[in-house]
């Protein structure tokens, strides 16, 4: 079974604050080669998300292929943010996808993802490969953020599911970090 990604209709963005890109990227390192979890505050607006925070969970049960959490931990998380916060929510979540034998990370979903994907929500997946060569950090024709850190390389991915539905396809969410884009690894 493949998955499929939906013709171009409105592309949606997603634009990630430097402390929510940091967060990302050094949760997704701190565990590799496992996977890392977490979610995402911010503001959904039309067409886009404002990604402010990624907060990794701490418990997340966490092996090479899949990182899961219980569905308490998120109603608990959305609990305490309606009574911290009225202009920020949670928008969705973030995982990492690595190297697994001889396969590389990569930013597409997997069917696991897919059935697990909560239409509405903004989707990350960040995937964190051992580098081949130093890359500045850009964003790709395919609207995904990518760049070398160290000795890694890392690609952020974003996907968004409109309405449950039966089958596997998703639209690819543009991922934008304007504070990281043009930053040299050297
Ligand atoms: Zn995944």
């Amino acid at each position: 079974m493949t998955t499929k990604e939906q013709p171009k209709q409105e592309r949606l963005g997603a634009y990630l604050s430097f402390p929510a890109f940091l967060a990302i990227v050094s949760s997704s390192v701190e565990v590799f080669k496992k996977e890392t979890l977490g979610y995402l505050i911010g503001i959904k607006a039309d067409n886009k998300f404002m990604v402010e925070y990624a907060i990794p969970y701490q418990t997340a049960e966490s092996t090479a292929t899949h990182a899961t959490i219980d569905e308490g931990r998120v109603n608990r998380v959305n609990d305490i943010l309606d009574k911290l916060s009225e202009r920020l929510e949670y928008i969705g979540d973030f995982h990492s996808h690595t190297v697994y034998g001889e396969c590389p990370g990569t930013v597409i979903p997997s069917d696991t993802d897919l059935m697990s994907t909560v239409p509405g929500e903004l989707n990350i997946i960040c995937a964190v490969n051992y580098k081949k060569r130093a890359v500045n950090w850009h964003e790709t024709s395919r609207g995904i953020l990518a760049g070398t850190v160290g000795e890694y390389r890392i690609e952020i991915g974003g996907y968004y599911v409109a309405e449950a539905h039966i089958g596997r396809s998703y639209q690819r969410v543009i991922v934008k970090c304007t504070s990281v884009t043009g930053i040299h690894d050297d």
